[in-house]
């Protein structure tokens, strides 16, 4: 009789969004006349660029004329977007080959796909709060995974120490939820430490282009050393509105090598295996983001969500609020008032000013007495909200 994979049953159901979801239809059903002011989403509400949509059209007439069409795409990329995403890095003075990066349909695909790369004796570390996705997809790998709490006392940014013992290391800069950001320091110590014990890091960049302060990185590869120990995986999801439309990137230098095996090579043997790469359609779409008129364009989006941001920021200072993330990110984590817990102050705030956010303790044990605001809902919405917090919190 078949064997299942039996990993799945250790994996732990996530009741954090089903919960929110309950609660907000309960709260909805019980109070018709109410309306919600949604500041938990993880979904971006700006459309695409304009760029993005002109490039998208001319793709789909390519593909209506026999000498246009495009068939099977290269498994690891079009060159011609490969070529685009490495002059991107390469404008922030990072030195790719274009055959080092790798087109994907987006973060959350990578993040379960490249454990293909790992050994299942390998230990993976993942810091907590998390992004829920790394620890399930080594849960259903049947690995080790090493759980290392942050908190307020480090800025939700943990560093390597006599203790750490890991092969496998996710860093996600900046961060989802807390958005904290490593800077050059704290991520050299990473990266340092990754090659001493020839572990891997997985750095997801999802939010690099939130990044305001010049001084801190945007990709892992900023940092000295980082071509031996380091793969970066990156999503267009939130830098440009792909959430629906799905494009994302994966660089792995050449210079990666385990145990004489040359992951890059791994990888492309892998996607060529696994994939039969990603449409033209939407390559075509997502190489317009890196033209200059596709840059200008994007970044006003972002502009927008950090107004949000801004003006959460300046509600929770003026309520004398903890919190981090915020500036170059687009997610801001509070420490709850008063004490209470995360699903406390979630109900509270359902009940008292109809805003909606996330608690903390969904993200891992030490998300406890913690929220999360996302920024990515319309101005009206958030500027309502903050207002609401504001009249509540004051009291
Ligand atoms: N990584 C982080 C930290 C995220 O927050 C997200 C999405 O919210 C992803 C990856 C997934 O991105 P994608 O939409 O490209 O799958």
């Amino acid at each position: 009789m078949l064997t299942p994979n039996m990993n799945y049953a250790n994996l732990k159901d996530s009741y954090l969004f089903y919960n929110i979801a309950q609660k907000t239809a309960a709260y909805l059903e019980k109070n018709p006349d109410k309306r919600l002011y949604r500041m938990g989403i993880g979904d971006v509400s700006l459309p695409l660029c304009d760029a993005v949509i002109k490039a998208l059209h001319e793709a789909v007439e390519d593909q209506a004329s026999a000498k246009t069409f495009h068939g099977y795409m290269p498994e690891c990329g079009a060159p011609f977007l490969r070529e685009a995403i490495a002059n991107y890095y390469r404008e922030k003075g990072v030195c790719l080959k274009n055959d080092e990066v790798f087109v994907s349909s987006g973060a959350s695909d990578e993040l379960g796909d490249i454990l293909d790369l790992f050994d299942k004796s390998s230990d993976a570390l993942v810091i907590e709060p998390a992004y829920p996705a790394y620890v399930d997809a080594n849960v259903i790998a049947g690995r080790n995974i090493i759980h290392l709490a942050s908190g307020e006392e480090n800025g939700f940014l943990p560093l390597p120490d006599q203790n750490t013992n890991a092969d496998i290391i996710y860093l996600c800069s900046p961060n989802n939820p807390t958005g904290a950001v490593f800077n050059r320091e704290q991520l050299q110590q990473w990266v340092d430490y990754a090659n001493r014990v020839q572990a891997v890091i997985l750095f997801d960049a999802a939010y690099e282009a939130f990044i305001e302060q010049p001084d801190l990185p945007h990709s892992i590869f900023e940092l000295e050393g980082a071509r031996t120990c380091a793969i970066e995986i990156c999503s267009l999801s939130k830098t440009a509105g792909f959430t629906g439309t799905r494009l994302g990137y994966t660089v792995i230098p050449k210079q990666l090598v385990r145990k004489g095996m040359c992951l890059h090579d791994m990888w492309v043997r892998n996607r060529t295996t696994k994939t039969n790469g990603v449409s033209y359609i939407i390559q075509k779409g997502a190489a317009a983001i890196f033209t200059p008129e596709g840059q200008q364009q994007i970044k006003k989006n972002i502009q927008v969500y950090k107004e949000n941001a801004a003006c959460l920021m300046k509600t929770l200072d003026s309520l004398g609020i903890w919190y981090c993330g915020g500036k170059n990110a687009p997610y801001i984590w509070l420490k709850c008032p008063n004490g209470m817990s995360s699903w406390e102050f979630f109900d509270y705030l359902l009940q008292e000013v109809q805003v909606v956010g996330t608690p903390g303790e969904g993200f891992g044990k030490c998300g406890e007495g913690f929220f999360r605001f996302s920024t990515f809902g319309s101005p009206e919405d958030t500027q309502e909200a903050a207002r609401r917090l504001a009249d509540l919190l004051k009291k």
